[in-house]
């Protein structure tokens, strides 16, 4: 525990400049910060510096209780307001997050050490979030059921009530919007837990949405360690379903612990995403979409596709561009660190293990040894070619900034080499032959292809087939899994 005599933020109500001193930081509890009851706070690190951050409060289950109760309270009478109603505050919610953005962007900043071309994208698409949901709950309701004259049958989409949220430390606002976005929406209140490790930007998305009218107690943001929040939110009997992002040990865990409770979870893990490249494609724009799955956030996604599976007579020439690019990327201007040290020490030892397997990388493999990147958590982007599929590389998601490549021939090859994987989170395809592609693409197990580059955006449901997890975020299914199915059935006679 720290005992810096850093501020606490829930004295002042403005952003924080990037180079103010580290701030201390209560919950987000019913509408205003609260201490933890146990009084102690957690340090942060900003991993492009390993300088120390901002000092998070280290919850515990009665802090979670607090907010469970708070939550508790909140629901009812929010769920009992008319759509339009709802849909205007999550408008407002999605205005006054839009007109902080320099602030959000300089706390995820200050967190995650990540470029600012990446950030922009990630808080654009926060803000995002709220505007779709506002708008989608709107049309979005239960239906008539024709059982005949004298009867009138109908359904209702109805809120569970208290909805958990657990995120991570890779996207972190982003995540989270992306959770608490629909929740709300379908008249949920919820208990969100970030990543101790970059939790301040969860915090002022909570005091923003309060600020934009948003009724208090509908979104509380605990902070502190998964043990210590994260279970007590799910074990919580007031929890009735509970939303992960995350590993698949601790998906496993909350699954197990859901199952006990019989209540739902929405399970988004871990991913070992294929690219597959046919000699037919526009060879460039597949090299470029190789590449940015290591740039950008570093590897750092769960959708990242970073296994680089190409047709055997295009292998050689697309790894030759996919290099080419990726020794272009500049630490700290195109790409950034590996967010915790835990994360940049198991990438280093999984690369470790791969030179002792044999592996020798065509490009990168290693920290920086010297210079500003050295200083951070900077992995250099890194490939490595014809790795054997029994390798630990090319089945174990490496979370960070490393491609492996396998060659194929034919598209039943393709598809056997993109299926064979525990995962199946996402995948890409790229081919001349559009109907190729799309063949391709609907015999890969996972829940959300791209063709030659497609976009996938808030509209696009996300979600994991095998061990990438269950249920689906964005677009309207996301809806649908906040919101439980009630009947009704009527006789009028
Ligand atoms: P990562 O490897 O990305 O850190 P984790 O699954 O450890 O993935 O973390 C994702 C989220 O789950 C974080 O908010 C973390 O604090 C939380 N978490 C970790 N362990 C537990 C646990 N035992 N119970 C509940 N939440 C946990």
């Amino acid at each position: 525990m720290s005992t810096s005599t850093a501020t606490t933020a829930g004295t002042t109500d403005t952003g924080r400049a990037a180079d103010a001193a580290p701030r201390r930081y209560d919950h987000w509890i019913a509408g205003r910060w609260q201490p933890p009851a146990e009084g102690s706070y957690l340090p942060t690190t900003n991993p492009a510096t390993r300088e120390p951050g901002d000092e998070v409060a280290a919850g515990s289950a009665a802090d979670v209780a607090a907010a469970v109760a708070a939550a508790a309270a909140a629901w009812p009478g929010w769920a009992a307001r008319p759509a339009a109603e709802r849909s205007d505050v999550l408008h407002a919610v999605a205005d006054v997050l839009a007109a902080h953005i320099d602030e959000l962007t300089e706390l995820e900043l200050a967190a995650t050490g990540k470029v600012p071309a990446q950030l922009k994208v990630e808080i654009d698409m926060s803000v995002a979030y709220f505007r779709y949901y506002a708008g989608v709950l709107r049309a979005t309701h239960g239906r008539t059921i024709d059982l005949g004259a004298g009867v009138h049958a109908y359904t209702r989409l109805e809120p569970y009530g208290v909805i958990g949220v657990i995120t991570p430390w890779n996207l972190p606002l982003n995540q989270a919007a992306r959770s608490l976005a629909p929740a709300l929406a379908a008249g949920n209140a919820v208990v969100a837990k970030p990543s101790e490790f970059t939790s301040t930007s969860t915090l002022h998305l909570a005091r923003l949405a309060s600020a934009a009218g948003l009724p208090d107690g509908l979104l509380n943001v605990v902070t502190g360690t998964g043990p210590a929040v994260g279970t007590p939110i799910a074990a919580h009997p007031k929890v009735r379903r509970v939303m992960f992002t995350g590993s698949v040990a601790t998906g496993r865990h909350l699954a197990r612990l859901a199952g006990e409770r019989l209540i739902p979870v929405t399970m988004e893990l871990g991913g070992k995403s294929p690219i597959v490249v046919f000699a037919d494609a526009d060879l460039d724009r597949a090299a470029a979409a190789a590449a940015t799955a290591v740039a950008f956030n570093a590897g750092q996604v769960c959708s990242a596709t970073t296994r680089l599976l190409v047709e055997d007579s295009a292998h050689d020439e697309v790894v030759a561009r996919v290099v080419e690019r990726l020794e272009a990327l500049r630490p700290g201007v195109d790409f950034g660190p590996i967010i915790t040290e835990a994360q940049f020490d198991k990438v280093l030892a999984m690369l470790a293990d791969a030179e002792r397997a044999g592996l020798r990388p065509v490009s990168g493999g290693s920290a920086y040894p010297d210079g500003p990147a050295a200083a951070g958590r900077y992995i250099r982007p890194t490939l490595y070619a014809d790795v054997a599929p029994d390798q630990p590389l090319a089945r174990q998601e490496v979370f960070g900034p490393v491609l492996v490549t396998r060659r194929f021939t034919g598209e039943d090859g393709a598809v056997a080499a993109a299926n064979d994987t525990d995962y199946g989170l996402a995948a890409s395809v790229w081919s001349g032959d559009a109907a190729r592609g799309l063949r391709v693409a609907e015999r890969i197990d996972a829940g959300q292809v791209a063709v030659n580059g497609g976009p996938l955006t808030v509209e696009t449901p996300f979600g994991g087939y095998k061990d990438s997890g269950f249920g689906r975020e964005k677009g309207l299914e996301a809806l649908h899994e906040y919101a439980q199915v009630k009947t009704i059935s009527l006789a009028l006679g």
